[in-house]
């Protein structure tokens, strides 16, 4: 067999068109972008209040069965399906998230897509891009140095040192700093207390800057956001410590949606990227309402598997940004299906064609799940080159059988034209018109029942246990006049379960609520059912061992 070609390989050989023409393409002319260099450029604001009254069109919501650690494709499979639209003559829009340095450089490589479904200049977004994370990080940073300063200017809000909340943050991979001491040296040096630092990508800055629906709300979020508690255990806010204007101007052009090209030279707007667990894990709004009103269909995707990602985009994405997705389209591939019915992941590559039945059950549920919320469903069956014959036609028949519609997406290895069928097949969907988008609980519902209601009918659990801490942490929240706020469940996306161990097709289990964390600012509470690096650490062969570059200064081995 021939090896196939790197994605970045794929993505070096690749023409790109100027930014400016991918722009006409959707009807936008040079006045209405900041351009970033030759190939990305940021939308002004003007661009986005001048289409406030067009109609939308459709959103199609791309996600997955619980993933192997490799990912399912869903990045992969979004860029495809929006370039198979623009094959058949419609005006696509990709909506993909941005990628943190922190995988870039540990584990997985890029998150621009792959093969040869990707968004282009790929080195570029996966490296610094148009400097969002950078600024991320420095609002973030800015909200820490004004509070520390005010802790060593005397504390005039009285804020209990042992009772701060917010970290800093860096967009890469290091454990080493998790758990730091800050403030050594003297009395001139500030007030000594224990620090940690997040990724990025879990900064609460980042959920803000994909949930706010202008600048107005972007700095009215911010305000809101509880710092630390004072001596009383009330809750003290950025605007209290008078740090919200400066995080928000700097953050004026980073909250500007990034436009860019796909492979295909379909547009793509790839804008904020929150991590998946403790924040809700889709792009930012902004770019998806305004792809909205600037394309006929809208293709964009949500971390992790549907019991997750799905989910969170539906009752807090698009809860907050008033959206209603047309169509859901459910990744699988013959290799999770297998891992799902039983087959060790050193095994993976083996035909087995029992496993990937064991495995349906999975598939079926996650199906079901997306009809209790309305949403008309299409199954992506993602190729990959280890697929055998009897292994894809099990899953294909099956989804026959059982009247679910399943389309065999090629796009890893055919671009566009590998996804006509997933294309065709969502199309026909949306205009037969099925979407009654319905969000499974109410805001006005308890915390207790909220997250009750997602166990039992996002994941098939029976029960749902509080720690003795998550039930004060309840409580408190409840002092404060946040119950109403969506959850966003932080749950391992391995498993229907909170057990990553459990594989497969689980039900009846209980899931234990380990704490809860008001991000208020964002607008939800977060309900923690196992333990969640907000700051991985690298593996022992980091993927970053094999970059640099070439002679000319392009880029080497990013993938
Ligand atoms: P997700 O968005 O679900 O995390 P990605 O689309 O980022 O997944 O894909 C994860 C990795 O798998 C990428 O490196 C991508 O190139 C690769 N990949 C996706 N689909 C295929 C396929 N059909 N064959 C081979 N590799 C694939």
């Amino acid at each position: 067999t021939i090896k196939p070609l790197s994605d970045l390989t794929i993505a070096q050989q690749a023409e790109m068109l100027p930014v400016k023409q991918i722009a006409e393409k959707l009807g936008l002319q040079e006045d209405d972008l900041d351009l970033y260099g030759k190939y990305k450029a940021k939308l002004s604001f003007d661009v986005i209040d001048r289409m406030a009254t067009r109609e939308d069109g459709k959103l199609i919501l791309v996600t997955a069965i619980n993933p192997t650690p490799a990912g399912e494709g869903k990045s992969t499979v979004t860029v495809g399906l929006g370039q198979a639209l623009n094959q058949l003559d419609k005006q696509a829009i990709v909506c993909l998230r941005e990628p943190s340095l922190g995988p870039t450089m540990g584990l997985k490589g890029g998150a621009a897509g792959g093969g040869f479904s990707q968004v282009l200049p790929m080195e570029d977004i996966n490296l610094h891009f148009t400097g969002d994370m950078h600024a991320i990080t420095s609002a973030h940073n800015t909200i820490s140095a004004i509070l520390d300063n005010h802790l060593h200017q005397g504390n005039d809000l009285g804020i209990d040192v042992r009772k701060i909340v917010w970290k800093r943050v860096l967009d890469l991979n290091d454990r080493a700093l998790r758990h730091v001491t800050i403030g050594l040296g003297g009395s001139a040096h500030g007030v000594p207390r224990e620090d940690g630092f997040d990724i990025t990508v879990a900064s609460e800055i980042m959920a803000i800057l994909c949930l706010a629906d202008s600048l107005t709300d972007l700095e009215a979020r911010i305000k809101r956001i509880v710092v630390a508690y004072d001596r009383d255990n009330e809750p003290i806010t950025a605007e209290q410590i008078g740090a919200a204007g400066a995080a928000t101007l700097l953050l004026k052009e980073a909250f500007k949606p990034n436009l860019v090209q796909t492979l295909e030279q379909t547009p793509a707007l790839v804008h904020g990227g929150p991590f998946a667990n403790i924040a809700h894990g889709c792009n930012s709004l902004i770019a998806t309402k305004t792809a909205l009103k600037l394309g006929e269909y809208v293709v964009t995707e949500a971390g992790f598997g549907a019991d997750l990602g799905a989910e969170k985009f539906c009752h807090i994405k698009s809860r907050i940004g008033k959206l209603n997705p047309d169509a859901v389209v459910l990744v699988a591939t013959v290799r999770a299906l297998k891992m799902h019915g039983g087959v060790a992941k050193d095994q993976l590559h083996v035909e087995n064609v029992g496993a990937v039945g064991n495995g349906l059950k999975l598939l079926a549920k996650h199906v079901e799940t997306m009809g209790k919320l309305g949403l008309p469903t299409v199954v992506a069956l993602n190729r990959f080159n280890s697929d055998t014959a009897e292994e894809l036609a099990a899953v294909l028949d099956w989804c026959e059988a059982n009247h679910i519609r399943v389309a065999l997406s090629e796009v890893w290895s055919n671009g566009g034209q590998g996804g006509r069928a997933l294309a065709e097949a969502v199309i026909d969907t949306i205009e037969s018109n099925e979407s009654a988008f319905t969000p499974l609980y109410a805001l006005t519902d308890s915390i207790e029942q909220k997250i009750l209601t997602i166990a039992r009918e996002v994941y098939g659990a029976a029960d749902v246990t509080f720690t003795a801490t998550a039930k004060k942490q309840m409580a408190q929240i409840e002092a404060n006049g946040w119950q109403h706020l969506p959850i966003c469940m932080a749950k391992t996306p391995f498993s229907l379960s909170d057990d990553p161990t459990k594989l497969g097709y689980q039900h009846g289990f209980t899931v234990t609520v380990r704490e809860l964390k008001p991000s208020v600012g964002a607008g939800f509470l977060v309900a923690l059912t196992g333990n969640v690096l907000t700051m991985p650490g690298l593996p022992k062969q980091p993927a970053a061992l094999n970059m640099g570059i070439d002679e000319t200064g392009k880029a080497i081995g990013l993938f």
